[in-house]
Parts: C-alpha cells; sequence; structure tokens
C-alpha cells in the first residue's frame, strides 16, 4: 500500500460541558500521541481546535475527540471543516483570553475516581492514606470557589502553596493533575485532626487520625465529621445506643438518617437494589439513594423508624472513603446539625453548636466556601427522581426551551429554597438553602445569589418570584427592585412547578398539568395545592381542583393532620350521618373540647383559610387511619401512610368529578365515606392505603384525560411536593399514558419546591420574549 504522506488541517469546534473539566489537556495529550500539530483554545462557545497531519491521524483525532472525552466532559457535538495546512510542527494550548463572558467556569464537586483511589490504597504511593488527594478527573469545585476565574487563588486552597512535587503536576499538560486547582499532597496540602470537644487535638502513636476516628465510632462514640459540604455527624449505623443517642441529642424526632457504605456489596446487605439504582448510588454526583431496606438489614432501629426505605450513599471524598473502610460496616452519616437548623459548615460555628451533639471532631483546614447538602433521589419508573438537588449536581446548568434575552433570576419559594439564574439558553438552579424562614436563611439566600452573579458573569435585569406576598424570597425581589434597575415579574405557585417540568424536557406548548403539593399562594388568596391546570410557559388556566375545605388554625393543621380529618368530618356532618358513618377510633385520645374547638373553627372560619391542597387531603385521610395525628415534619403522616400501602391490586375508591361549573371539582367526598366504612369494617390500613392511591391516581388521570380532550392537548405534566411519593406517581403515570396521552414528569429537578425557581426563569424568560 502507497503511504500517503499528504497532510490535512482541520479546525473542529466542541460543543457541550467541555470547560474546566480537564478537556483542553485531554486534546493536548491525544495530540501528542497522534503526532498532530495545532492548538486548543477556550472560547465563548466552548473549545475549539485546529489539528494538522497525516489524514489518517487526523481522523482518529477528530473520532476520539467525542469518544475519549474525559469523565467530567460532556461532550454534545463535533463539527469539523477542512481548512489549508500551514505546515506547524508543534501542538499547543492557547491561554484563554480574559473579558469574555465565562459559561461554564465551576462544575459540581465530583466524587473521588479511580486512579486516584488506586493511589490512595497504594503504600509505595506519595498519597498513600492522603485524604485530600484529587485530579483534573475528580474532587471539589463548586464547595471550594471563591470567585472567577476557577483558577487555585480563587478557591479555599489558596492558603496552601503548592510543593515542588505537587507543581510539577499541576504545570505539565501530561500530567493527570495539570491545572487541577485543588492538587495537594501530605506536603503541602490539607491535614485533617481528630479533636476534643474543647478544641485541643487528640493524640495517638504511629496511627493516623482517620484510623483513630475510625476506632472512636467502633468504640460507639458519636463524631462530628467535616466533609466536602459541610458537616456530618457519625455513628456506627448498627450500634442501638450510638443511634439512638445522636437522635436524641440532634432532636431530629423522625427523619430517617442517611448511612455510609464502603461500597455496592455493603449496600446490598440492606437494602434491595435495582439496576438504576445502582447506577445512581455509583455515579459521580454520589447522591443519597432511597432504595427498599431488606427486612433483615443489620441497622438500629433508631435509624429509620417506621420508613420502608433506607437512604444510602456512597463515599465521594478520599476523606471518607477511608473512614468508611476503617470502621469496617456502615455508618450513620447525617447532616450536622440540630433539627431544623441548616447543616454546619463555618469551622467555628460547628465547633459552637457540634460540641454539645459530638464526642469528637474530626476536622481539617481546607475551608468550605459554599454550604452544600447532600443530593437525595429515588427511582420511580427506572427513572431517577430527585428529592433534593445540591451536593455534586450543582451547578451544572439545566438547558431553556427559550432563550432569555436578558439574564433572569428566580428567587423560589420559601420551603426547600433554591434559586435559579437564567441567561441566554441554560439556567443555573442553586444549591439547596432550605426553608426560608428567618434572617440566617434569607442572608443565605442573599450570599449565594451574590456568589452566583459573580461565577457566571450575570447581572440579572428580570426578577421572576412567588406569588405569596409573606415569602421571604418575594420579600426579597421587592428589596432588589426597590434598589433599582431590575423589574419584577410575579409567577403563581403551581403554575411555576408545572413550567419547570415542561421547560426541562425542552417542551414549550400548551400540556395539561395535575400539580399536587402542601401550599401555594392562589390567585384568589387560598392556599391552593390540589391543581388542574391548563398551561404553556407564559400563562396559565386553572380548570380544576381539589373541593377546598378550612385548614383549622391555618399552619397548625400542618402538624397537626388530626385538623384536616375534622374539618372534613365537620363539613361531611349531615352526609356522614346519612350515611351511617362511624368516627374513627383513632380520634378517641383527642379530648372532646379539644375536637369541639377545632370543629368551631371550621364552621366559623376564624384564622382558617380554604385549601384546595392535595398534601392536606393525604394528611387528613392518613390522620382518620390512626397513622399519625401529630408529625414532626410536613408530610410525614402521608410518606408513612404510603408506606403502609399492600402491594398489588386493590379496588380504588370511589371520587366524584363535578364538572356542572367551567371548572370542575374533584370531590373526594364518597372516598372518606368508603374510608370510614372499611374502617368501622377493621378493614387493614395497608387495604385502605392501597385502595386510596389507586383511587386518587384514577381519579386524577380521568380527569387529565377529560381536559386533554377538550383542550385538544396530548401531553400530561405531574408535578408538586405530593409526587414525591413513589406509589402514587406510578400508579398516575400508569393510568395516563393508559389512554395515550405523553406524560412528563420532573427527572432533573425535583417534584418539590426545589424546582420552582427555575420554573419561574422559564415563566419570565417566556414572558420577556413575547
Ligand atoms: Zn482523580
Ligand atoms: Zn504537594
Amino acid at each position: 500500500m502507497p503511504q500517503d504522506i499528504s497532510t490535512r488541517r482541520i479546525r473542529a469546534r466542541v460543543d457541550g460541558t467541555v470547560q474546566g473539566v480537564g478537556y483542553r489537556p485531554f486534546v493536548y495529550r491525544l495530540a501528542h500521541e497522534l503526532g498532530i500539530a495545532g492548538f486548543v483554545l477556550n472560547d465563548e462557545r466552548g473549545v475549539l481546535v485546529e489539528a494538522e497531519g497525516a489524514p489518517g491521524a487526523v481522523d482518529a483525532f477528530v473520532a476520539r475527540l467525542r469518544e475519549d472525552a474525559p469523565p467530567l466532559a460532556d461532550v454534545t457535538g463535533v463539527e469539523a471543516e477542512e481548512i489549508d495546512a500551514v505546515g506547524e510542527t508543534e501542538f499547543e494550548i492557547v491561554a484563554s483570553e480574559h473579558g469574555g463572558a465565562p459559561t461554564a467556569p465551576v462544575t459540581p464537586d465530583s466524587a473521588t475516581c479511580d486512579e486516584c483511589l488506586a493511589e490512595l490504597a497504594d503504600p509505595q504511593d506519595r498519597r498513600y492514606r492522603y485524604p485530600f488527594l484529587n485530579c483534573t478527573n475528580c474532587g471539589p469545585r463548586f464547595t471550594i470557589v471563591t470567585g472567577i476565574p476557577y483558577d487555585r487563588p480563587m478557591t479555599t486552597m489558596a492558603a496552601f502553596e503548592m510543593c515542588d512535587g505537587c507543581q510539577a503536576e499541576y504545570d505539565d499538560p501530561l500530567d493527570r493533575r495539570f491545572h487541577a486547582q485543588p492538587n495537594a499532597c501530605p506536603v503541602c496540602g490539607p491535614r485533617v485532626r481528630l479533636r476534643e470537644r474543647d478544641g485541643s487535638v487528640v493524640e495517638f502513636d504511629a496511627e493516623d487520625a482517620i484510623r483513630a476516628a475510625a476506632d472512636d465510632l467502633l468504640a460507639g462514640k458519636i463524631l462530628a465529621v467535616k466533609g466536602l459540604g459541610g458537616y456530618h455527624l457519625a455513628c456506627r449505623a448498627d450500634d442501638e445506643a450510638a443511634v439512638g443517642a445522636l437522635r436524641a441529642r440532634k432532636r431530629r424526632e423522625d427523619r430517617p438518617f442517611a448511612l455510609l457504605v464502603a461500597d455496592v456489596a455493603m449496600a446490598r446487605t440492606l437494602v434491595r437494589l435495582d439496576a438504576a439504582e445502582e447506577a445512581l448510588l455509583t455515579s459521580r454526583e454520589r447522591p443519597i439513594v432511597l432504595a427498599r431496606r431488606l427486612p433483615d438489614a443489620p441497622v438500629a432501629d433508631a435509624v429509620a423508624p417506621r420508613a420502608p426505605d433506607l437512604g444510602l450513599m456512597l463515599p465521594y471524598t478520599p476523606l471518607h472513603h477511608l473512614l468508611v473502610s476503617d470502621a469496617g460496616g456502615p455508618l450513620v452519616m447525617t447532616s450536622g446539625n440540630l433539627s431544623d437548623e441548616p447543616i454546619a459548615f463555618d469551622d467555628h460555628d460547628a465547633g459552637e453548636r457540634l460540641s454539645a451533639i459530638a464526642d469528637r471532631l474530626l476536622v481539617h483546614n481546607r475551608p468550605i466556601a459554599t454550604r452544600t447538602d447532600d443530593s437525595v433521589v429515588r427511582v420511580v419508573r427506572e427513572r431517577p427522581l430527585l428529592l433534593r438537588r445540591s451536593r455534586g449536581y450543582v451547578p451544572a446548568a439545566v438547558d431553556l426551551p427559550i432563550t432569555c434575552i436578558a439574564p433572569i433570576l428566580g428567587t423560589g419559594a420559601e420551603q426547600k429554597n433554591a434559586f435559579c439564574i437564567g441567561a441566554g439558553d441554560r439556567a443555573w438552579m442553586s444549591h439547596h438553602i432550605g426553608d426560608l424562614k428567618n434572617y440566617e436563611t434569607l442572608e443565605s439566600l442573599r450570599t449565594g445569589i451574590e456568589h452566583f452573579e459573580r461565577l457566571f458573569g450575570v447581572n440579572p435585569v428580570l426578577i421572576a418570584h412567588d406569588l405569596h406576598p409573606d415569602y421571604l424570597s418575594s420579600f426579597y425581589a421587592s428589596q432588589r427592585e426597590e434598589a433599582g434597575g431590575v423589574a419584577l415579574t410575579g409567577v403563581q405557585h403551581h403554575h411555576a412547578h408545572h413550567a419547570a417540568t415542561l421547560a426541562e424536557h425542552g417542551v414549550t406548548e400548551l400540556a395539561v398539568g395535575a400539580i399536587f403539593d402542601g401550599t401555594g399562594y392562589g390567585l384568589d388568596g387560598t392556599v391552593w395545592g390540589g391543581e388542574f391546570l391548563v398551561a404553556g410557559l407564559v400563562d396559565f388556566q386553572r380548570v380544576g381542583h381539589l373541593w377546598p375545605v378550612r385548614m383549622p388554625g391555618g399552619d397548625r393543621a400542618v402538624r397537626e393532620p388530626w385538623r384536616m380529618a375534622c374539618s372534613w368530618l365537620t363539613v361531611m356532618n349531615a352526609q356522614l350521618a346519612e350515611a351511617g358513618s362511624q368516627f374513627p377510633a383513632a380520634f378517641e385520645p383527642i379530648a372532646q373540647e379539644r375536637w369541639s374547638m377545632v370543629s368551631r373553627l371550621v364552621t366559623q372560619g376564624t384564622g382558617s383559610p380554604f385549601t384546595s391542597s392535595a398534601g392536606r387531603l393525604f394528611d387528613a385521610v392518613a390522620a382518620m387511619c390512626g397513622v399519625r395525628l401529630e408529625v414532626s415534619y410536613e408530610g410525614q403522616a402521608a410518606i408513612e401512610f404510603e408506606a403502609l400501602a399492600e402491594p398489588g391490586a386493590a379496588e380504588p375508591y370511589p371520587f366524584r368529578v363535578d364538572t356542572t361549573d367551567p371548572v370542575l371539582i374533584l370531590d373526594p367526598r364518597p372516598m372518606i365515606i368508603a374510608v370510614l366504612a372499611d374502617l368501622a369494617a377493621d378493614v387493614p390500613v395497608s387495604t385502605i392505603s392501597a385502595r386510596f392511591h389507586a383511587g386518587f391516581a384514577q381519579v386524577t388521570a380521568q380527569i387529565v384525560e377529560l381536559i386533554a380532550r377538550e383542550a385538544k392537548l396530548d401531553t400530561a405534566v405531574l408535578s408538586g411536593g405530593v409526587f414525591q411519593n413513589r406509589l402514587l406517581l406510578d400508579l398516575t403515570v400508569a393510568a395516563i399514558e393508559g389512554s395515550g396521552l405523553r406524560v412528563l414528569v420532573p427527572e432533573r429537578l425535583p417534584p418539590n419546591d426545589g424546582q420552582i425557581a427555575y420554573g419561574q426563569v422559564a415563566v419570565a424568560a417566556a414572558r420577556h420574549g413575547v
């Protein structure tokens, strides 16, 4: 075969997540390997490459730009064109020109890669058991960045000067640690310390701090552990006394604790894992995955009382790898805070707050720039359903189906707050801020927004906010307006849920929405939450809703689900008498006077707004069945009620659909009569729960189909916090798909209020563009 010695040159444009992920050094190494000359550079769109060499080598080079891209890169397209060869002989990385707006300067924190893990376990390696090793393909990013450009001085590694060995790696384009900003080793990098509660360092012989910490755990102690995005509290998961003590000291009444397991094999001793769950568990985002617990799972009762699932995660930093493998078994790894407070991340604050809970503190001297909670996810219908999107996912962009003609900020809702910044056709959702109910969380929102505006070089000119006048997120928006330079646009809460779900699927057309949640401010000033919408991005129509009842005592009815039951039983008084219904035995412990007082609130309406909330209906039915009369967190009764449902087919309870008015009404009263009859007949709660879920899914599907037919629409949207309920979501999707409609469910963002800000941005972008 004659050898082709002619030279070709191409210019290739690489699109996708290709900046800040080691892509240019990868191209450089590839060019060296294949004998290619030319250059690679970052520009505003992504990466631009010119490559010159033998034709076969150039072809291989172009193919591998996509096929062999480094782990953190996500190449969505490579477009190459032939250009004239210029006789270049070297390949170089051309430095970025500053001044252009950065489009992807910071990526999410990523779990330790396999190459780094091998070094961690190798006694001959200079980073053997070094808890902060990382490389271009893994390690901290978002949690350590303090500003832009994303470069070592703009991270919390700024104070650590690299030793000669680390600097040489950092400077060598052929090294895995080329420009790895958090690069460190035992000589020059951060260190761990084991501290007593009083702050003194624990001394020990010949053992490192992590081994000593693991010994403490094995001895039944509770440790505060400084991790990536904040502090955790840790103890052995199978130690009844330690877990009980942790629960008592943390005052976290019933919420399940997350567990850290060393590997998938250890996870399988605790839960049943399907392929989708295993994939999430081992993904580089490393979320907490909720999976069905095995009946004989060796964990203390106090880990997750009454919960059918356990929340598991695999280690995502070298420190966590070492700790869990040294401890030899699953560890409770729950956020370092008292119940309802934000997770601690500042060392001084953590020392003060956590010393009362932990026996000792495993700390280190690399500061955390942004508090970032663990993400939480479960699998429904083989797809991920995010319950909290934070560490590992933030700040990866979520695409918008409509281009923002000017930068937009969405300030989110009140609970599970996260904000969102949109620019061009991308949106950046923030880390989980938490429930905005005091000055501290408002400050977290304010500083978080400032941080994102700096990181992405964006100055919002339009701010989208919830319509609720009392939300601190709305208050923040109005303050920005007063300061000048921005316009506001209000977005109704359930419209934001609907729009977020449409937008993440790239859909802009009208669809039928069934949006079920606990609370959202309605256009009529009442509390909405069981809503049927016909909506696109710009606007919405409320075409149906759950029959409204009063919330006796307002928010107290959220903490005391029996009040919602009292509300239904009071308004149905005559009907129940006629049906011969019996008063549920579950309410016998409630004093007659208390019941009458709440019943009077229902009839008189004092301080008791109307609500069409689906979440409150679930609460009411759960309370009637005696699941919970009072709860320690919103939705607890409904979650436990779902857990009780007997798997398999159940005869659905009847619901009535009233179509006499233009706005149709989902009337649950026939269901309540049937539930009371079943309770009187001693039907097990497992059956009642199954019948309730089946009935609610069935009537939801029936209404969605009815609306779709009348409005001539072919797409349905299901969202809102109530759809965190796996059983309900599963049954409802199946029922609607059975009628041939396409069903959209949140996948990249949570169905709860964690998606609101993104929905607000999508709505604002659509309105602004009209
Ligand atoms: Zn690595
Ligand atoms: Zn070093």
